[in-house]
């Protein structure tokens, strides 16, 4: 089923009955060549350009719950290759490039939205990290200009210049970046992947590995035991416990993060918005809501739902960069699990278990990194050597030292990027 113009107006004009089921929902085969753990926006993008880039269709993807019901539909959306160190610099670069070309490449309107964010900054101190982190961006080959106050001013009018506790010095710019619709992305990939041959099974959990002389043969589930020549861990806030059934000790902590959204307004906010002296990051949905989130809630867990000083540390932070947002009602509230690696950098590479996989620490960053990461892991999944964009996001940066993404900075630090 291709999605058109015209294809949307005969549906309107003969009452919608021709649209299709966007993918099959399958039961379990006996054996695959890949089986992937995991129905989020990794798993879902690693089966499409497993398929697509690769010819490799005998592919189950194993979703304990429901296609994109984990973060990938909880994120607020940020799309961004703003990333500072080498490493990230160059894998975010290459997930913006396929995010730009996504729509027309799975037939399928993901709202991808380069409406550009703004990262406010508030000190001298602070203007120069954006300096050094715009010239990183610019030297990627990717956008970025530094916005003077007066230049803040015709484009946020909205924010609190006035305040003398976080005077506002300026912005740092990337038009390209901007927002998806977060599901939508699940679901297009999902169907691309399912268009091709792959296996989209739900409601099936993976409750073991099994490994013989340290080669991987397959995995038990809540609907079986299927045999796999090759199993890829692609489970986000759940990677340590999948992991450990492999035996492994993964160095990710699991932590919740929040976000909010308010009663949908008119258009206020055209931008996404980030307040760089606190946590505070807000777009508009095209439904009007308001979007923002903060940072973690800063204890393991592994709830879906964080708590009250978080939510008034966020409102805070919002009402100091823009007072108006104090109008608005917050509709609703809900938690992802993040999979925070030591160095806020992810990990894309083969496990010390032959025929096994893994991708994770995507931290609270991962959604911008769907594209890239499925890519990516389809790349090491079908040849056993690891992309370009992503040949530093090796496990064995932990054990080793070396490699770590912010080796040279100031410690290993999950927010430095
Ligand atoms: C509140 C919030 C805001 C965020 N904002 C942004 C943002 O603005 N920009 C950005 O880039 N990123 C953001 N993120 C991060 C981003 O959403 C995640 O990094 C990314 O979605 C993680 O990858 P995923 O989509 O594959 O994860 P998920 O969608 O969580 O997929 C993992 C899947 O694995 C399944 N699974 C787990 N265990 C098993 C098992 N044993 N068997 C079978 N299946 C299993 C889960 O059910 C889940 O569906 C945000 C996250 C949250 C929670």
């Amino acid at each position: 089923m291709r999605f058109s113009g015209l294809r949307v107006l005969r549906e309107g004009l003969t009452g919608n009955r021709g649209w299709q089921a966007h993918w099959r929902d399958a039961s379990p085969k006996d054996a695959y060549d890949v089986v992937i753990i995991g129905g989020g926006g990794h798993g879902l993008s690693t089966a499409y350009y497993l398929a697509r880039e690769h010819g490799i269709t005998n592919v189950a993807v194993l979703e304990k719950g429901y296609l994109g019901g984990g973060n990938v539909g909880r994120n607020t959306t940020i799309v961004r290759a703003n990333y500072f160190l080498p490493g990230n610099s160059e894998f975010y670069s290459h997930s913006l490039k396929l995010w730009e070309g996504l729509e027309q490449e799975l037939n399928y309107n993901v709202m991808h939205s380069q409406r550009g964010q703004i990262v406010v900054f508030h000190s001298d101190g602070q203007r120069d990290a954006a300096i050094r982190r715009g010239n990183a961006m610019r030297n990627q080959g990717d956008d970025a200009e530094l916005l003077s106050v007066a230049q803040l001013k015709k484009v946020l009018p909205y924010l609190d210049y006035a305040q003398a506790r976080f005077p506002i010095y300026g912005g740092l710019l990337q038009r390209r970046a901007g927002t998806a619709r977060h599901d939508a992305v699940a679901w297009g990939y999902a169907r691309g992947a399912s268009d091709r041959g792959v296996d989209l099974i739900q409601n099936c959990e993976v409750t073991g590995i099994d490994i013989e002389g340290g080669v991987v043969k397959g995995v038990q589930t809540s609907r079986g035991a299927i045999r796999a020549k090759k199993v890829a861990v692609i489970v986000a806030g759940r990677s340590s416990q999948v992991a450990a059934m492999a035996g492994m000790r993964l160095p990710i902590e699991s932590h919740v993060l929040q976000a909010f959204v308010t009663e949908g307004l008119k258009p206020c906010i055209d931008h996404v918005v980030s307040f760089g002296m606190g946590h505070f990051y807000i777009s508009q949905s095209d439904k009007g809501g308001l979007v923002f989130g903060g940072d973690l809630d800063m204890y393991a867990s592994y709830a879906a739902r964080g708590n009250l000083p978080l939510v008034e540390h966020v409102m805070e932070a919002g009402m100091t960069l823009m007072p108006m947002i104090g109008q608005a009602k917050v509709l609703r509230s809900w938690g992802g699990i993040m999979d925070m690696s030591p160095d806020g950098s992810p990990i894309i590479d083969r496990a010390p278990v032959e025929g096994l996989y893994l991708n994770c620490g995507w931290c609270y960053g991962g959604f911008k990194a769907v594209p890239g990461s499925g890519h990516c892991m389809a790349h090491l999944v079908a040849t056993d050597r690891p992309h370009k964009a992503a040949e530093r996001l090796r496990l064995d940066r932990f054990r080793t030292g070396r490699g770590l993404m912010d080796e040279e900075g100031t410690g290993a630090q999950h927010n430095l990027h």
